[in-house]
Order: structure tokens, then C-alpha cells, then sequence
């Protein structure tokens, strides 16, 4: 009998469109291309034509992947008009049946929320909305360039609430040029007057070739690393209080509001991914579409591979250690060059220092560990 082989559960679909770019920004976005959006839509949706009837080409007849988690990513998705997006589930379901409880994640920005698109993404099944909060100080928004006020961000939540969509994460960054510890303590406790189901705070990183590699190339400038774990530290802290559990290295959820999507990606499944720059690893392979949104618009089924430099169990770990579900000690000693004699020492002097627990075989980072995964990773392998 034949068989679907694609044992992906997930989708990720990438909206490019932004107002502005802002000055940290190194994701496949851009402003002021709001003409492109028609073909866009147009490319993505023979994107997703093409390439599912090559992925199910041996399937049986009604054997279609079941989806359990969605995620429409950018960019910023909801400067687009439902309209797009109800052609764009038009064409997904050709191919894919939606598990009842299908986790549909779209991010949105502040300034950007608008009651009538809201209502309709919700009525298209989206179910789970991701605010670019980013801060509630308006002196960080300014330095981020960020296009957004904390008077956008209010109203956005509160239109998404008005909406009847319940969960919602807040988006954060820490770590910011200029925040001390008041501001970011301010910026959390804001965030819990609105009762999200979920808080994500990154650290901020300079990328390349953006507007803050160049004014940043002074680190000093920069928060120590010290004062960043002080930052990330407080933010653990406040949302322990608060019944948050934190279950990745930066994200915390009201128990129950995990985000399904991205459990999926840490713990090294399988996903499909649809749009410019968008990455998917499919049948043990990794590939990503072209970035560049004219020549994606052009050529959408243009993939490179990913040349990873590292093995897939290397990979595994790298990806479940970001968890608090923990990682099997057994894959460490299957990718390490140390004797055992070697790891035992340095999980019992990590774990006297508090930056990791072990029990039934498995490694917990504590928030101590997380801040600083690579590191260990490092020493352990
Ligand atoms: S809104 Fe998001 S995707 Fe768009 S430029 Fe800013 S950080 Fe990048």
C-alpha cells in the first residue's frame, strides 16, 4: 500500500511586508513594497501548488497530512487583509486536512491591528496571535526604530482581546542599548496587567549588515553580559510569581498555552515552509527558499540546501536543550570526544553550580543553565 512518508505535522508561511525596517532587523522583510503584495500571494500559493503535489506524488488518494500547528510569520502578517489569507487556507486545505485543534499562530504589530481584520482571521481559524511589543518604554521603541507606540501596543491587545482571541503572546527584547533594570522591570509588569497566556523576551543581537552592527560596533555601548542575566533573571523571577512556567530559554506560558509550533521546531520535527526566505526541514533535509522577495516572486520554488556542520543527533540536542523538558544524557555520550569518566565530573561540578539537575538520565538546565546552553554545550561536547 502506498504510503504519505511526510511525517511533518506543522506549517510555517513567511509575509515579508513591514512599514519600516527596523534598525536590529535582519529577517527577510521589507518596507515600501506593499505593490508586490498581489503577486506575492500569487507566488506563495504556486508555491505551495507545486511543491505539495511533488511531496504527495506517491500518496494514496485521501491519505492527506494531517496539520496540527501553523505559523504565519514575517515580516509583519497583519498588515495584510484576511482576503489574502482565506485563498491562501483555500489552497492549504487542497492539501493538507487541519487537526480539529490546529494551533494557528499569526504576529502582529502594534499599529498595525485593525477590528475588522482581526475578526476575520479569527473566523479564518486563526487562534493564537503573537504582539511585536517589543517594549512598553517608548524611549527603547525609539532606539529599536521601532514604527509602533506603548499607546499602539495597548490598543492592539486590547482589539485582540476584543476579538475573542484568548491567546496571545507578548513579544519582548531585553537587553536593549540604554535599559536599566527599573525600565525592564516596568516593561514585565505592564505586560501582566493584560494577562497574556504567553511572554517571549529575546536578547538582543547585533546582526550584520544592519543599521545596528554600525552604531553598535563599540560594544561598550551594549549592556554586559552580567547586566543581561541580571535583566533575564528578573524577568524568570516575576514570571514564576506570576504561574508562568518557563518552558524554553525565552519563552514562558501560562501552563497549557505552550507554544505547540515551536515545541515542534525544538524538538527537531519535521516541518513544511511556504514564502520567501522560509526554511523547512523535511525528509531529514534542511533547505530554505530564495530570500530575495522579487526573485522568490519570480522563481518560488527555487530552494537551496542548508549545508549544516553539524550531525543530526549534534543538532538535536543543541535544539531540545533549549527545553525544560530536558535531554537525554545518552545522546551527549553518543556526539562527545570526552571519556565518561570525563562527563560525570563536569555534570556533577555544573550541577554544583547550579546550571543544571539530573535525574533518570536526563539533563535539566536550570534558568542559570539556559541563559548560557551554548556554553555548556560546548564544555560537554
Ligand atoms: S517589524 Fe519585525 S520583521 Fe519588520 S522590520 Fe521590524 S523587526 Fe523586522
Amino acid at each position: 500500500m502506498m504510503q504519505n512518508k511526510i511525517s511533518a505535522e506543522s506549517i510555517y508561511i513567511h509575509v515579508p511586508f513591514c512599514e519600516t525596517k527596523c534598525s536590529y532587523c535582519d529577517f527577510a522583510s521589507w518596507a515600501k513594497k506593499e505593490h508586490l503584495i498581489d503577486k506575492y500571494f500569487d507566488a506563495l500559493i504556486f508555491e505551495i501548488k507545486t511543491k505539495c503535489s511533488a511531496y504527495f506524488a506517491c500518496s494514496e488518494p485521501g491519505l492527506a497530512t494531517m496539520i496540527k500547528t501553523i505559523f504565519i510569520g514575517g515580516g509583519t502578517p497583519s498588515l495584510i487583509s484576511p482576503e489574502y489569507y482565506e485563498k491562501l487556507f483555500g489552497e492549504l486545505k487542497k492539501h493538507f486536512t487541519f487537526d480539529n485543534n490546529c494551533e494557528i499562530t499569526m504576529e502582529l504589530n502594534p499599529g498595525t491591528a485593525k477590528d475588522d481584520y482581526l475578526e476575520g482571521y479569527k473566523k479564518l481559524g486563526i487562534n493564537r496571535i503573537s504582539i511585536g511589543v517589543q517594549s512598553f518604554s517608548e524611549k527603547i521603541l525609539k532606539t529599536f526604530g521601532r514604527k509602533h507606540s506603548v499607546i499602539d501596543t495597548v490598543e492592539a491587545i486590547e482589539k485582540v482581546k476584543k476579538a475573542g482571541i484568548k491567546n496571545f503572546n507578548l513579544d519582548f527584547i531585553y537587553a536593549a542599548p540604554g535599559i536599566t533594570k527599573e525600565i525592564w522591570g516596568d516593561s514585565v509588569y505592564r505586560a501582566l496587567e493584560f494577562e497574556p497566556k504567553h511572554i517571549s523576551a529575546y536578547s538582543l543581537i547585533i546582526e550584520p549588515n544592519t543599521l545596528f552592527e554600525k552604531i553598535y560596533k563599540n560594544q561598550e555601548l551594549l549592556p554586559s553580559d552580567d547586566f543581561a542575566y541580571d535583566l533575564y533573571f528578573d524577568l524568570c523571577s516575576i514570571l514564576k510569581e506570576n504561574d508562568f512556567v518557563h518552558y524554553e530559554i525565552s519563552n514562558f506560558a501560562i501552563p497549557g498555552y505552550e507554544s505547540k509550533h515551536n515545541i515542534n521546531y525544538w524538538q527537531a520535527k519535521e516541518f513544511f515552509a511556504f514564502g520567501a526566505g522560509a526554511h523547512r526541514y523535511l525528509n531529514k533535509l534542511r533547505t530554505n527558499n530564495i530570500r530575495d522577495l522579487e526573485t522568490y516572486i519570480s522563481c518560488p520554488n527555487l530552494e537551496n540546501i542548508i549545508d549544516f556542520q553539524t550531525s543530526e543527533k549534534f543538532e538535536k540536542i543543541m535544539l531540545n536543550s533549549r527545553l525544560n523538558a530536558g535531554f537525554e544524557l545518552d545522546l551527549i555520550k553518543e556526539v562527545t570526544t570526552k571519556s565518561h569518566k570525563d562527563i560525570t565530573k563536569l555534570l556533577n561540578d555544573l550541577s554544583n553550580e547550579g546550571y543544571l539537575e539530573l535525574l533518570n538520565n536526563k539533563i535539566y538546565l536550570t534558568d542559570k543553565g539556559l541563559f548560557v546552553n551554548n556554553e555548556i554545550l560546548l564544555k560537554l561536547i
